[in-house]
């Protein structure tokens, strides 16, 4: 038995709508996350157990749970979509943690929902297993983000561009709060509704708020600190999300939505992976760009919260919002100075500069290029590094400077291997996952899983996970999976 609670159910019910569980289908548990289990002090043999799988695949509501679809509304590629919401997912309550954490159990693809428009409320396996690989991926990295708890199959056939097997992920959030969370309330003029989920936000994620003199303007700060930390963490390891709409921004602070995202091979500033992101809107390098204009839409529909006067409370959000481009750029600094073993300055920051406009020239491989400076400085041999460059006497020039600009080696390298991962879940390995499931074969999955989960620790028996893909192992572009 899970002991649930529903903090989120006692909000104003325009916020959500409540759900039955599905039909019966014929689940099959594919994968649980053994170690996420235990952090949330669940006990992995109630999930596996024939009740806990129809848990997980939306086909049983235990007692306890208030299934539901939360409403929100949301920018999407920049237009505005008045109602949007749970459309294929449903929240099935909350988990106490041993620590006193609270996450939310929300199943994605567990069927129609009053909020399904056109579509038909369900998952394929490939989104579900992208989903849960690179989740995980981002978890290990030490980046906020979702989790994944299960992936379970529902024995259905989806119709997408071809016939795919129906999936469904359990996903685990600090919550599901999103911009858009707050923008369906303001564009309904439901400044009490917005007063309510504020202090719910406030509660559960922002408690230090509760003591300003304007809590929804301390919030705002909070937020944008967050962003501002978690957008700098995903640049650090070249990772696009693809699809940053305010309905895809969580208020927590953590990557929520892993749709069309992917890790770049070579670094490329303006990569784009989404099939439907022509414009290159989420392009790698608009990507605090994006987060403050999301930011902006938070800040607007806090406004009834931030002052009476509408006025009063522009100047103050707008105040606020000028900070994120500060906040970014200290946080991005951070994060990309000790990947070259220096503490952030003027020119460490210009160091970094020079050397990421050589990999985009040179066409090098983002993560494999700083492993190998990394190494290089571990064995004082860069030959490997330099193989990976065309220029390499602009390389070498780099390098002579940048020696002067690092100070003692065993710091250096302290920062550097903290801040370089030697594995990330490079695209064509989470395809090649995908392909081998859809064949029957989840052993590939499971390997991929296995290295992620320590991306850090350099393993003799994975050296093929840390090398970009061949040419003909190339994926250029992924899809919404919707
Ligand atoms: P996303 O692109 O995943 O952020 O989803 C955008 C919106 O489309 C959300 O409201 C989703 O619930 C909805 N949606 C996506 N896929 C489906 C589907 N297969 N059935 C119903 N609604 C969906
Ligand atoms: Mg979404």
């Amino acid at each position: 038995m899970i002991a649930f609670e529903n903090s989120y159910a006692r909000l104003p019910e325009r916020l959500f709508v409540r759900l039955e569980p599905s039909e019966p289908l014929a689940p099959r548990l594919i994968r649980l996350n053994l170690a996420l289990a235990e952090r949330l002090g669940i006990d992995a043999d109630t999930l596996s157990s024939e009740t806990g799988v129809a848990m997980l695949a939306g086909a049983a509501a235990p007692k306890g749970t208030e299934p539901l679809a939360m409403a929100y509304a949301g920018h999407q590629f920049g237009n505005w979509v008045p109602q949007l919401g749970d459309g294929r997912a449903m929240l099935l309550g909350e988990i106490i943690a041993p620590d006193g954490a609270r996450f939310d159990l929300h199943l994605k693809g567990s069927g129609r929902t009053p909020f399904s428009r056109g579509g038909d409320g369900k998952a394929v396996l490939g989104a579900v297993l992208r989903e849960y690989i690179v989740s995980e991926a981002m978890a290990a990295l030490d980046i906020p983000t979702t989790r994944a708890l299960s992936v379970v199959t529902t024995g259905e056939i989806v119709m997408r561009d071809n016939p795919e097997p129906g999936a469904v992920l359990a996903r685990v959030a600090a919550s599901h709060i999103r911009v858009g969370t707050f923008q369906y309330l303001y564009a309904r003029k439901d400044t009490e509704g917005l007063q309510a989920l504020l202090d719910h936000v406030i509660t559960r994620h922002y408690p230090e708020a509760t003591k300003a003199e304007i809590p929804a303007l301390a919030v705002l700060d909070l937020v944008m600190a967050r962003q501002a930390e978690l957008v700098a963490a995903w640049m650090s390891v070249g990772f696009i999300h693809g699809v940053m709409n305010t309905d895809n921004m969580a208020i927590s602070g953590e990557t929520i939505d892993y749709g069309p995202c992917a890790f770049m091979d070579n670094y490329d500033s303006l990569k784009v992976f989404s099939s439907i992101d022509h414009q290159g809107r989420y392009a790698f390098v608009n990507q605090p760009r994006i987060a403050h204009w999301n930011l902006a839409q938070f800040a607007q529909a806090m406004l009834p919260l931030i002052a009476a006067d509408e006025e009063t409370a522009v100047k103050l959000a707008q105040a606020q919002l000028d900070r994120f481009e500060s906040l970014f750029v200290a946080a991005y600094n951070r994060r990309f100075c000790a990947k070259i073993g220096v503490k952030a300055d003027e020119a460490a920051a210009e160091a970094v500069a020079t050397l990421l406009a050589l990999m985009e020239q040179d066409e090098v491989d983002f993560t494999l290029a700083f492993r190998r400076l990394t190494s290089g400085l571990d064995v004082d041999d860069f030959a490997p590094l330099s193989a990976m460059f065309k220029d390499t006497a602009a390389l070498a020039g780099w390098l002579d400077g940048w020696q002067n600009i690092r100070g003692d080696t065993d710091a250096a390298l302290a920062l550097m291997k903290a801040a370089n991962p030697v594995y990330i879940a490079r695209n064509h390995r989470v395809e090649q996952a995908i392909n081998a499931a859809y064949q029957g074969d989840f052993s590939v999955f499971e390997t991929l899983l296995t290295v992620l989960e320590k991306p850090f620790a350099d393993r003799e028996a994975f050296a093929a996970f840390e090398t970009p893909p061949r040419p003909e192992e190339r994926v250029c572009m992924t899809f919404c999976g919707t």
